[in-house]
């Protein structure tokens, strides 16, 4: 009971953010109970024979918005899978889909199981029955509702995904863009897999690039040397930790799991961590040189510039929020920050970079695969060599009017025509670039909005509600 009342309800709290940001849009009150409404929800439970018995599976998708088709949204594998947890996660996908300009409503799906207590086989037997039934009720296709992992799948999973709808429609032309993040080889795409830590760490990049934004929070400009501490090092929170730490120069003092969490001051590498965790019996206790917390959640409470909550929602509630002693929080995983807990941190003067901006990088890549698989062809493929030439030829004329000849080394950088990847990372820079300086526009343009994540709404809002009154339903 008292568990009970310590938090609201996670959908709860999207929407009281939702409540918090409408009055700033202007826009009509039934245009906006439409767009804050969940539009389908498809509550399952199917019989799956594992071992010798057979067990019901509970499972769902949720398409929270049509305004724009397909939907989309990821899959999660979690014993708390519940109804109010995946109606929240479709909800913030309607909405980060519109921050980066995606042009996709949103959805999410749920199985309430834990995948560790499955081998591969039994796996793949729920995620095919799982797909079946989405088929049934016309709730996948490339053109309705593209799935994508999230927490507890990966590719393997979505390489089930698509195989299984391949049988039953395998004579659909763009049915490899029913679901994305699959295998490069099974018709997906360079640099998805990481594509979500690449993104926090391109928006951390931009946030820090401003000068003023930095000095209010006591801080110079640039990620170098920052310090970090990171709460969960599943696929966002490696790629996140790593790429910042790779190409930012942060420091990362801090890094806390399952089995606990560790400190060191000088800094933790992380490749060198996921290396010893391996030999380790999947444990980073005890890394070389590290000391360890007390509780896997005094993450929470370390002091850092950049505290990157990449696990599940919920962590900052009202009874911890006063502890928090970060500067900024980059919200990698979906709702980290409760509507409660953000007042308190707001009043402590905490920058909360939101989750449906900064852990849109997902999505967004899952878009370049999506139009991959309806174009039938690889990013660069029409361009490159042509590119390639095409600079050959200035640099050979630069060396013939000026006489010298340009370095080996420095041709081989100058020369070099775009792949798959280089495009896929430049489009993802280019849109976690263009969306924070969107949102940085309202901020600093309504004097009434104090916070991002308020801004980050009003920026989706507007994206939306212009969808809804171009087509005449709301005049
Ligand atoms: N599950 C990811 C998210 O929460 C990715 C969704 C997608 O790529 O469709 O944003």
């Amino acid at each position: 009971m008292k568990k009970a009342q310590a938090h609201t309800s996670f959908l709860d709290s999207v929407n009281s953010n939702f409540e918090k940001a409408a009055p700033h849009t202007g826009l009509p009150a039934g245009l906006l109970a439409q767009i804050k409404a969940c539009n389908s929800v498809y509550q399952m439970r199917f019989p799956v024979k594992i071992g010798k018995d057979y067990q019901v599976i509970e499972a769902y998708r949720v398409q929270h918005s049509h305004h724009r088709l397909p939907t989309k949204g990821g899959i999660r594998y979690s014993q708390k899978v519940n109804q109010d947890e995946v109606m929240a996660l479709a909800t913030l996908m309607t909405y980060k889909c519109a921050i980066v300009d995606v042009p996709f409503g949103g959805a999410k799906g749920g199985v309430k199981i834990s995948p560790r207590e499955y081998t591969p086989a039994q796996l793949q037997k729920i995620t095919r029955r799982y797909t079946a039934e989405l088929i049934r009720k016309n709730f996948i296709g490339p053109g309705i509702d593209v799935p994508a992992p999230d927490y507890g799948t990966g590719s393997r999973e979505m390489a089930w995904i698509l195989d299984t709808y391949m049988s039953f429609k395998g004579g659909e032309i763009d049915a490899a863009g029913c679901v994305t993040g699959k295998p490069v080889n099974q018709h997906g795409i360079q640099g998805r897999t990481e594509a979500t830590g690449r993104g926090v760490f391109y928006a951390l990049k931009e946030f820090a690039s401003n000068k003023d934004d930095m000095a209010k929070l006591g801080l110079t400009p640039g990620l170098a040397g920052k310090t970090m501490a990171v709460q969960g090092l599943g696929n966002v929170g490696y790629y996140a930790s790593k790429i910042s730490q790779d190409e930012g120069d942060v420091k990362i003092i801090c890094v806390a799991e399952y089995e606990g969490a560790i400190y060191k001051e000088d800094g933790i590498d992380i490749d060198k961590l996921m290396k010893y965790r391996k030999k380790n019996k999947g444990s980073i206790l005890g890394f070389p040189g590290s000391k360890t917390m007390k509780s896997r959640k005094d993450v929470l409470e370390v002091k850092c510039d950049i505290l990157v909550p990449a696990a599940l929602e919920n962590q900052i509630r009202k009874d911890n929020a006063s502890k928090v002693k970060a500067k900024i929080i980059a919200e990698a995983a979906n709702g980290p920050v409760t509507a409660e807990a953000e007042t308190i941190l707001l009043k402590k003067g905490i920058v909360i970079i939101p989750d449906m901006y900064i852990n849109a990088g997902g999505v967004t890549v899952s878009y370049f695969e999506w139009l991959k698989n309806l174009s039938h062809m690889r990013f660069g493929r029409m361009e490159k060599r042509f590119n390639q030439r095409t600079y050959h030829n200035i640099a050979e004329t630069v060396e013939r009017l000026t006489g010298k000849s340009i370095g080996e080394k420095e041709k081989s950088v100058l020369l070099r025509g775009a792949d798959e990847i280089d495009l896929v990372r430049s489009g993802l820079e280019e849109t976690m670039i263009n969306s924070y300086n969107q949102i940085r526009d309202v901020y600093n343009k309504k004097k009434n909005i104090k916070d991002l994540r308020t801004a980050a709404f009003v920026c989706a809002l507007n994206k939306i509600s212009s969808d809804y009154l171009s087509l005449g339903i709301f005049p």
